[in-house]
């Protein structure tokens, strides 16, 4: 098959043009000489026979008019034995009026005269008087001859026809001359074909050489590859062509790594989007996935790509692909539901200038953290009002009672009064604690830090609950050094004091809080334990306790006047203040609260200098 796509090859093509023209031209001017030539050869031959005849002619003429048939036809075979020896002569015969041979060139024809001839063109010549001719192939005994056969009447001076001279030429000579110089013609015509072929074969090459490159280059470039150069042969057009086609490749080449660029920035862009990007084929079958989608969706590429988008954000059942191009609208979508992530889905749609559908473009944004703010908002207001509505109701049921005429009775009235008060005392608490929140979420309350010795610090504290409350144990575990911290003690008194008051409200019996101070120099971090010996948290709820309005046991808590923002407010304040507060708790044994905060390490000199 390869000869084949040879043979079909320019190269080849040219070659065999070449040759074509080489042979058609060869043909026309050989076909041409050879025909003149041979005219003219003949031509001339005969010329010569002819002239040969008139000489005879004119002899034997004289002959006869001298002789007056004396010895005339000796003298008349002495004068063809004169032309005898001439190479184109085979024979000369001159046969009389009566058509007898009288005479002959030819030794191995004597004996034929004196005979009768009965050849046509003899009898035709004699008859009409005038000279013909005619070509015949004859046997002398070593094989066929081409023979000119050549009559001319011998005419007396009165015009009367006495005789005929019959030659027979041997006109093959010329032909052997003509098949000579149609040799040499064909041996010329095979040798110039044979330098036409290496000539147009190098000559085909000079063009086709360019071109095979061009072929060469361009399936280069179809695989990818643009850097490749064509070579310059010439100024022709094929040069031109070659010219314009390095250019075309560099243009190429430079739309290419422009789109790759592009696509590169792009590819970038995306996998870089804080967003979740899914972008999908006209079917809607997802192509490109970036990362920040992946994880939102908690899965692997290999998981979605190929996989109907719509089915994977659990959307075919609620509209079909066409009716996201008419559709702007966003959604809410639970796309991780192990996860609890939420993202507000917008799709769009990539329509090509003729309005053709290419693709689709989901893009994903997490509203997890918003719609969980959101949620705590309601909460929290839903909370408030609650808080809010229970001390009002009683409050408003008391005053109801003491208006229907309990002011009268003196001893309901002033229990009424004083439970009024203490929902009233309850309120104040409240919205004091509502509005400390409100001023540490908005970042309005100023703690003011300074530098305090936190041994001395805790002890005060202690000191003023171990006054009031004589039937709670406390133990205090300190180190000896002083512990310097920077912190608001006002601040950290109410965190110490809700601490401490919530150790001893959900205690009973023999109350013991035990207060452990460590310091940790690497960390430049302290920590503080309070433990109790209490009824402890539950250990689902313990994380629980420092949210807002929680509270294990709700009614019992109430009863004890707790708001469920102590601890709330207290982790506020312990992270301002860049440190942490956690619990620890076993049901029924006790709780014991974690405190980390930044210490700071002073030298004994430092601290006398302030
Ligand atoms: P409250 O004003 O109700 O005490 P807090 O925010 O201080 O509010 O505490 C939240 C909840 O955590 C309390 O209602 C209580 O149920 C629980 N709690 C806090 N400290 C302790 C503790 N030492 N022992 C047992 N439960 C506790």
């Amino acid at each position: 098959m390869k000869w084949l796509k040879q043979l079909q090859s320019l190269h080849t093509k040219l070659v065999i043009v070449y040759v074509l023209l080489i042979i058609i031209g060869m043909q026309i001017i050989g076909s041409y000489f050879t025909n003149k030539l041979e005219e003219e050869l003949t031509s001339t031959f005969k010329s010569n026979i002819q002239q040969y005849a008139k000489q005879i002619e004119i002899n034997i003429e004289k002959t006869y008019d001298k002789k007056k048939q004396g010895n005339t036809q000796k003298a008349v075979q002495n004068l063809l034995s004169e032309y005898a020896n001439r190479q184109e002569i085979e024979e000369i015969r001159f046969v009389n009026n009566d058509q007898i041979i009288m005479a002959t060139s030819k030794q191995a024809t004597r004996s034929l005269i004196g005979q009768k001839t009965n050849d046509n063109s003899v009898q035709k010549s004699l008859s009409i008087g005038e000279a013909n001719s005619h070509t015949v192939l004859k046997d002398y005994g070593n094989g066929k001859k081409r023979v000119w056969i050549y009559n001319l009447p011998v005419k007396t001076s009165n015009n009367k026809t006495i005789g005929d001279i019959y030659i027979e030429a041997d006109i093959n000579s010329v032909y052997n001359q003509l098949s000579d110089i149609n040799r040499i013609f064909i041996v010329g015509t095979g040798i110039s074909l044979l330098i036409t072929v290496i000539l147009g074969f190098f000559i085909a090459r000079t063009i086709t050489k360019p071109i095979t490159d061009m072929r060469n280059q361009t399936s280069e470039m179809s695989k990818g590859n643009y850097t490749q150069r064509v070579k310059i042969y010439g100024n022709d057009e094929i040069g031109e062509l070659a010219l314009a086609f390095n250019n075309l490749s560099k243009r190429v080449q430079e739309a290419q790594a422009n789109t790759e660029s592009e696509k590169r920035r792009l590819d970038s862009v995306i996998t870089h989007m804080s967003d979740g990007i899914i972008a999908t084929d006209r079917r809607g079958r997802v192509r490109i996935v970036n990362e920040m989608a992946l994880t939102m969706m908690g899965t692997i590429k290999e998981e979605i790509v190929g996989k109907h988008m719509l089915k994977l954000l659990k959307l075919e059942d609620d509209f079909s692909l066409d009716e996201i191009q008419e559709n702007n609208d966003s959604f809410l979508l639970d796309i991780n539901e192990t996860e609890g992530i939420i993202a507000r889905v917008n799709f769009s749609t990539i329509v090509q200038e003729t309005g053709f559908v290419t693709g689709y473009i989901a893009v994903l944004h997490d509203v997890t953290e918003q719609q969980q703010v959101e949620r705590e908002r309601r909460e929290f207001v839903a909370n408030v009002s609650h808080e809010l509505r229970t001390p009002l109701t009683s409050m408003n049921s008391y005053i109801e009672a003491l208006e229907e005429g309990a002011w009268k009775d003196e001893s309901l009235a002033p229990k009424f009064l004083s439970v009024t008060r203490e929902e009233t005392v309850r309120m104040i608490r409240l919205v004091n604690d509502l509005l400390q929140l409100s001023k540490m979420d908005n970042e309005s309350e100023q703690i003011t830090k300074e530098i305090v010795d936190f041994n001395r610090f805790i002890n005060k504290i202690i000191d003023r609950h171990e006054m009031s409350a004589k039937d709670t144990t406390f133990v205090r575990e300190m180190p000896e050094q002083a512990i310097f911290t920077e912190i608001d003690p006002d601040k950290m008194t109410q965190v110490f004091d809700n601490v401490i008051t919530n150790a001893m409200k959900y205690s009973r019996g023999d109350k013991r809080v035990e207060f452990h101070v460590k310091q940790n120099a690497l960390y430049n971090r302290m920590t503080i334990r309070v433990k109790d010996n209490g009824i402890g948290i539950p250990i689902n709820k313990v994380e629980k306790i420092f949210d807002r309005f929680y509270r294990v046991d709700k009614a019992r808590t109430r009863k004890m006047g707790g708001t469920g923002l102590g601890l709330a407010i207290s982790k506020e304040i312990v992270e301002a203040h860049n440190g942490r507060i956690w619990a620890n708790s076993v049901e029924g044994q006790g709780t014991s609260i974690f405190i980390t905060l930044p210490i700071e390490i002073i030298e004994d000199g430092d601290w006398d200098a302030e």
